[in-house]
């Protein structure tokens, strides 16, 4: 078995459609960036990415890659579990908390977590924090994620 950690922090921009743990959340503002700004998507990404030993979101999808420059959060996600899945691994599960002021996971938990256990292919825990007004997250100038994940050795290949 392998574990992994990724974390991401966009910027916040009032306006722009907020995507979050998979989800869109209307009468949130959503974050900066070429993607969707989805932190919860991008450090699981990372997570199961470097769990594999396949480097990172910026080295897989980075300029080599214009095609995904863009692409949503999942899509991002669903692409990383087929890269896993030709490395011989497969999630046995994985963890991610969102840290900011919003958007309230807790509302939203089970329906974040089938949307993410969908793409990533096992099952993902998602939660939410704040720091207590402390932070650019505290300010609302930024959404942060960090995220955690277990692969083991695809069925058939242990
Ligand atoms: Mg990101």
């Amino acid at each position: 078995m392998r574990v992994g950690i990724g974390t991401d922090v966009h910027p916040i921009e009032p306006g722009r459609e907020c995507h979050v743990a998979g989800l869109f959340w209307p009468g949130v503002h959503g974050c900066a960036g070429h993607s969707d700004g989805d932190v919860a998507a991008h450090a699981l990404c990372d997570a199961l990415l470097s769990a594999a030993g396949l480097g990172d979101l910026g080295a897989v999808f980075g300029t080599g890659r214009p095609e995904w420059s863009g692409a949503s959060g999942t899509a991002l996600l669903a692409e990383v579990r087929r890269l896993l899945g030709d490395a011989g691994w497969e999630v046995g599960n994985a963890a991610v908390q969102v840290i900011g002021n919003d958007p309230k996971i807790g509302k939203r938990r089970a329906e974040a977590e089938r949307a993410l256990s969908e793409a990533a292919g096992g099952p993902v825990a998602v939660s939410g924090t704040t720091t207590d007004g402390l932070g650019l997250t505290g300010r609302g100038e930024g959404r942060a994620a960090v995220a955690t994940a277990l692969l083991t050795p695809r069925a058939g290949e242990a």
